[in-house]
């Protein structure tokens, strides 16, 4: 594995192996890697593909009195996972690299980056999609990988790609998950062993109302509050910021019977730990998918 911290050495080594016929892969990260990112990698392995990894912790994304500052840090630990799971081209910017002059242009998502996580978390996706088109622009990769544990962002760079023209194709990827339901994520570290035991709440309570729905619930006012209170009664350590049933097109709340594509998500604080999940809802016909 190859590690760069310079874009344009960066964007040098992707075009030469775009020259090579090679395909070039992107999983963009925060670090602090676990076994979530790692599935985007192995989700963007095939034969003869250049995987680059970018390990960036973005202050744009971050709000005033959000954790930038200690946002977990791990490189060494990162190097080794990436170089384990196939990683070809690591990189590892300043941020002084990544933003050399004050930011002038910025990519804003409006409405989309405006609910959910954007409602408590104003610019956060205006930091994310100027940041992804930069690396878009600078690795100019045929695929890009994201999680669904992070679904909003995943519908917003799908809306940055399709309304810009960007020649990247976006795949999802599963959310991994620890075995009490827990979604993956840097900032389980910060838990308390009492409030990591309660956060698999938030993933019970979404699997609560998914099996609502799967049984022929369609009230989104019902099916949000049989989360709420699975959460509530599991989890009294956290605080419920939200627990949504919005359209995976759109993310506008459903209003009254659910019938489109959906995403059931919900964002829940312990302390100052603030967690997201969500699951998705496919309906087609009469038939249902919930992953
Ligand atoms: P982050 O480093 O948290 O910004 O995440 C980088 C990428 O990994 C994003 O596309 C996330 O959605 C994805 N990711 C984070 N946690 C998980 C997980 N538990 N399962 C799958 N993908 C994940």
């Amino acid at each position: 594995m190859k590690e760069v911290i310079d874009p344009q050495e960066l964007r040098a080594l992707a075009s030469t192996a775009r020259r090579q016929g090679r395909s070039v892969e992107l999983v963009p990260t925060m670090g602090a890697l676990h076994a979530g990112h790692l599935a985007l990698v192995e989700a963007a392995r095939k034969p003869a593909a250049l995987i680059v990894m970018s390990l960036f912790v973005n202050p744009t994304q971050f709000g005033p009195g959000e954790d930038f500052d200690r946002y977990p840090r791990s490189l060494d630990a990162d190097r080794r996972l990436a170089a384990d799971a196939g990683v070809n081209l690591l990189f590892t910017p300043e941020v002084a690299t990544m933003y050399p002059a004050p930011q002038q242009v910025w990519v804003e998502p409006q409405g989309l980056g405006e609910v959910l996580e954007g409602r408590r978390r104003p610019g956060h996706f205006t930091g994310v999609c100027t940041v992804v088109a930069k690396l878009f622009n600078l690795v100019q990769p045929d695929s890009a990988y994201f999680g669904q544990k992070d679904g909003q962002q995943l519908i917003v760079i799908r809306a940055m790609v399709r309304d810009l023209a960007f020649p990247v194709s976006i795949v999802e990827v599963p959310t991994v998950r620890e075995s009490d339901g827990l979604a993956l994520s840097s900032r389980n570290v910060y838990l308390t062993s009492e409030q990591r035991a309660q956060a698999a709440a938030i993933s019970r309570g979404l699997q609560c109302g998914t099996e609502a729905v799967r049984h022929g619930e369609r009230t989104p006012q019902k099916i949000e509050d049989l989360v709420r209170r699975v959460i509530e009664r599991d989890a009294p350590l956290g605080e419920i910021d939200y627990v949504s049933l919005v359209r995976s097109d759109t993310l506008e709340a459903i209003e009254h019977d659910l019938h489109s594509d959906a995403m059931l998500a919900a964002a829940v604080s312990f302390g100052r730990t603030r967690l997201i999940d969500n699951l998705q809802i496919r309906i087609d016909g009469d038939h249902l998918t919930i992953h």
